[in-house]
């Protein structure tokens, strides 16, 4: 993987290989992201590791792309070459040449410093919305709480925009350990 994969649009160019800084940043240091559809599911893992990562509809035309990136401020990931190309305004991006998970969380990893434990399945992965943990006893009525405490898949949470209540299962338990096997390096 070469740092010259990382692409920046515009005026940012001058900062390639010194990491990222500038107007995409937010207060707490994080970069706030727009996936492109293609990397659907490393958008959802950097949604589980606590990132804003906005996930474009699928067929987004790449101008519509770029455009919803500078709107919204947000570092436009994608795997689209055309990306390369492209110079306008002051967005950034970055090109994805992986082809599987794991590459491309390491791709990611090299490209935005992404710490992958930030706060784990702090954020609905359909929304993109910060979820809330809830009382086991007010929300346990929409799931069954006895069979999740017993199998230690507690705490709940909840998410305000799509109505959904999460525990951790199986999947979020495969997520969680996923994210802190990349956090130690290991892309697997
Ligand atoms: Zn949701």
């Amino acid at each position: 993987m070469k740092l010259d994969r990382r692409i920046f649009l515009g005026a940012a160019a001058a900062t390639v290989g010194t990491g990222l800084v500038g107007p995409a940043r937010v207060a707490d240091g994080l970069p706030r992201l727009l996936v492109d559809h293609m990397l659907l599911r490393p958008g959802r893992y950097l949604r589980a590791a606590g990132y804003d990562a906005a996930i474009a509809p699928h067929g987004t035309p790449l101008n519509d792309l770029i455009e919803q990136g500078l709107d919204e401020d947000r570092i436009i990931v994608s795997s689209r070459e055309k990306l390369e190309q492209v110079r306008a305004g002051q967005g950034r991006a970055v090109l994805i040449a992986g082809k599987n998970l794991p590459d491309i969380a390491a791709e990611l990893t090299q490209a935005l410093g992404v710490n992958w434990q930030h706060a784990p399945l702090s954020r609905c992965l359909d929304c993109n919305v910060a979820v809330e943990e809830v009382d086991a006893a007010t929300w346990g009525h929409r799931v069954n709480i006895g069979d999740l405490a017993v199998a230690g898949m507690l705490p709940l949470t909840h998410c305000g925009a799509c109505d959904s209540v999460y525990w951790r299962g199986g999947h979020a338990l495969e997520m969680q350990a996923r994210l802190a096997s990349w956090s130690a390096g290991q892309f697997v």
